[in-house]
């Protein structure tokens, strides 16, 4: 199985995404926790992508490209996996085609961009693992250390409110366009993001056949 999240940034993707995986038995391959990895350890890929990310902008396809195929060359992806914020450019759903990976679904989570600023500010990630919360819609146990490691939870540097504008501006005119893509190809399902993780996780898991 090998399923694409879609959707805004703090559409809720990576949340789910982790969810189905789990559920599935299939890895989630994020290109935003590879990146933040690599400007955390101060990698060469880590350094030639930081300025982007910070100004809200997307790293260039080459870069994420060349990060992505390594990635699915090992061996847990073999049996599918979750991509979560790739392909975010048509540049890199062809590039998806070219390596002949054959996308079984894509799911597209809907929330409304006045959602999406409030969303944003609130989210909190985990220092250690990169899991992520929001301090109303999904807080960690105790509010500042994660629930899964036990490390502090810090906000993002590129969830400050200028950066987030970007970022919708990004997305809306450079990842939207893959919606129509992937609906073409009629593997596209739409999932209305709801307040409640769980009622989210819900109709993605009906509208994957899983549940
Ligand atoms: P979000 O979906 O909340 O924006 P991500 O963690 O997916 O968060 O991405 C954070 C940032 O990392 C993006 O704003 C972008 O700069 C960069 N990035 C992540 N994935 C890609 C990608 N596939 N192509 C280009 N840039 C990416
Ligand atoms: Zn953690």
């Amino acid at each position: 199985m090998k399923i694409i999240f879609l959707g805004a940034p703090g559409a809720g993707k990576g949340t789910q995404a982790e969810i189905v995986a789990q559920k599935a038995g299939i890895p989630t391959i994020s290109t935003g926790v590879i990146l933040r990895e690599a400007i955390k350890n101060k990698t060469p890929l880590g350094v030639s992508a930081q300025s982007y990310i910070e100004k809200g902008q997307l790293v260039p396809d080459e870069l994420v490209i060349d990060i992505l195929t390594e990635r699915l060359s090992q061996s847990d992806c073999d049996n599918g996996y979750i991509l979560d914020g790739f392909p975010r450019t048509i540049a890199q759903a062809e590039a998806l085609d070219k390596m002949n990976v054959n996308i079984d679904k894509v799911v597209n989570i809907y929330v409304p961009d006045e959602k999406i600023v409030e969303r944003l500010a609130g989210r909190r990630s985990c220092s250690g693992c990169g899991a992520t919360y929001h301090v109303a819609y999904n807080p960690s146990k105790d509010g500042v250390h994660c629930n899964n490691c036990g490390k502090e939870l810090t906000q993002r540097s590129d969830d400050k409110p200028e950066t987030i504008l970007n970022r919708l501006a990004v997305y809306h005119e450079q990842t939207a366009p893959l919606e129509e893509f992937y609906r073409n190809r009629g593997i596209l399902c739409d999932v209305v993001g709801q307040e409640e993780v769980a009622d989210t996780t819900s109709l993605t898991l009906k509208a994957l056949g899983l549940k």
